[in-house]
């Protein structure tokens, strides 16, 4: 596949608006996969019988195949592109390990405590499986902050609940912030210190990889196009071959491939999202911008959230405006501008481009804060997992693991996600015209100003 870093665009064909539109730039735009494209899967040119066929190798597919094949369980997992090709090879590699909002938990069963002793158990989940089995996918805890220009309450709320999940976090002021961050601009905020960062290609790799090592078959360039009761089994159908399984589990996310069950296809809220990555910064400067190496993000706004990669990129995402996803130019003119404000050294560094890309999230809910990934039964012995919103880095690979055990256990309903029926939501378009033209202005109009 052609490698396309930013730089080389100019002057090569620039791609179509509509593909920036729909997120479905070819991955290589991406900031993190490596020159050396990682291990590609051949497509299934069989008919095969196992006993679980998982749809999809994002982070959620990915997780369900490795942890099925870790307790024995015949899998078989199929990809429609190579594994890391959706949303989760291309995302910003923000571990939060915290729920943006636990409202949503109020729905669950027993008011979703045992959903949350199973996130505050496998917070450290994407670390604890890079060490386990030597992925290689420079994931690292540095902390995460955010930070804000004022004391803020409901930070400090936050941070009095997940401490009392036993979680380690410190309220930091201007003094530490200045230290950490390298600016004054910030004078309170949240140091959690089990965020971290990945390299989300990397990572959904090392799972694809590590699931076929414990035994599973992986097959890439597949795509689904079919799933047919036979008996009480399922038929799963590719261009050139099948697989019959007596369970099926979906993780295609929101893309359009999942029109085999078009129920499942409008059960979120699309929000594409772009991302960016500088080439890489001398240390001198970064030891200015952010000598810490945190992972930090704006408090309220969350405009830039900031990773540091292992080349000393930056590396940022954001929301683009309606109809102008392809603007590479325009969002990283943004960006800069706020790495201007916040660290005034920076203007008069040369920081440029290296990527632009963009991607699509699946979100379940128009509130952004309270979007939980949802677990559906499509059918007896067909699971869908998926719609993980803006937070799959750690959830993906934790609901990944809950539904693989509920299922070697023959227990689905074990898996901390309640089971529903999908159901297409209301005005789909609404959440992403909402935040694309009316929030995101605001919020950058706030942060600019100084308001937020
Ligand atoms: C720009 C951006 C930045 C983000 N930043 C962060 C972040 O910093 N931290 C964080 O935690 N999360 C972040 N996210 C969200 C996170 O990436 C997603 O929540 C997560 O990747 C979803 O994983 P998934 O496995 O459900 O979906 P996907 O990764 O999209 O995987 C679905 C897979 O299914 C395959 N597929 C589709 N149809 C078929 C078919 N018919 N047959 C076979 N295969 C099929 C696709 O090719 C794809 O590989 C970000 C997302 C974006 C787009």
């Amino acid at each position: 596949m052609a490698w396309k870093k930013y730089a080389d665009l100019h002057g090569a064909p620039v791609l179509a608006k509509k593909f920036y539109e729909a997120g479905t730039v070819p991955i290589n735009y991406s900031a993190w996969p490596l020159e050396q494209p990682a291990t590609q899967y051949a497509a299934l040119k069989a008919d095969i019988d196992t006993d679980v066929v998982v749809i999809g190798a994002g982070l959620a597919g990915s997780s369900v195949a490795l942890h099925l094949a870790e307790r024995g369980i015949a899998t078989v997992l199929l990809e429609g592109d190579q594994p890391g090709a959706g949303a989760s090879g291309r995302n910003a590699g923000h571990i939060q390990p915290y729920l943006s909002s636990l409202e949503p938990l109020q729905n669950f069963a027993g008011g979703g405590r045992k959903f949350l002793n199973y996130f505050t158990s496998n917070r450290n989940i994407i670390v604890d499986l890079c060490q386990k089995y030597s992925i290689a996918a420079d994931v690292h805890q540095p902390g995460m902050i955010d930070a804000a220009k004022k004391p803020s309450a409901e930070l400090e709320n936050k941070a009095k609940f997940w401490q009392a999940q036993g979680y380690k976090i410190d309220i930091i002021g201007a003094e530490t912030l200045q230290s950490m961050l390298g600016t004054d601009l910030y004078q309170y905020g949240l140091l959690w210190h089990e965020g971290g960062q990945v390299n989300p290609y990397l990572f959904t790799n090392g799972m694809a990889s590590v699931a076929l090592n414990l035994g599973a078959q992986v097959y890439g360039d597949s795509p689904v196009m079919a799933c047919e009761p036979v008996g009480s089994n399922w038929r799963v159908r590719t261009a050139n071959g099948s697989v019959t399984a007596s369970q099926v589990v979906i993780c295609t996310s929101g893309h359009k491939g999942n029109a085999f069950f078009p129920e499942l296809q409008n059960t979120h809220y699309p929000l594409v999202a772009c991302g960016m990555a500088t080439r890489p910064l001398p240390a001198e400067l970064l030891a200015s911008i952010n000598p810490s190496r945190s992972v930090f993000t704006q408090y309220p706004t969350g405009l830039f959230p900031i990773v540091i990669d292992e080349r000393n990129r930056l590396i940022t995402a954001t929301i683009p405006g309606m109809y102008s996803a392809q603007n590479a130019e325009k969002y990283f003119a943004y960006f800069l501008r706020y790495l201007h404000r916040t660290f005034p050294i920076t203007r008069n560094a040369n920081i440029t481009l290296e990527s632009y890309w963009t991607g699509m999230t699946a979100n379940s809910s128009h509130h952004y804060d309270k979007c939980y990934p949802k677990l559906y039964q499509v059918a007896k012995g067909v699971y869908g997992l998926m719609n993980f919103g803006s937070w799959g880095n750690l959830q993906g690979p934790m609901m990944g693991m809950s539904l693989a055990h509920a299922i070697a256990d023959g227990r689905v309903d074990d898996c901390v996600l309640p089971i529903e029926r999908p159901q297409a939501v209301r005005f789909p378009s609404l959440f992403e015209t909402k935040i694309r033209r009316t929030l995101i202005p605001i919020a950058r109009i706030a942060d600019h100003f100084n308001l937020a």
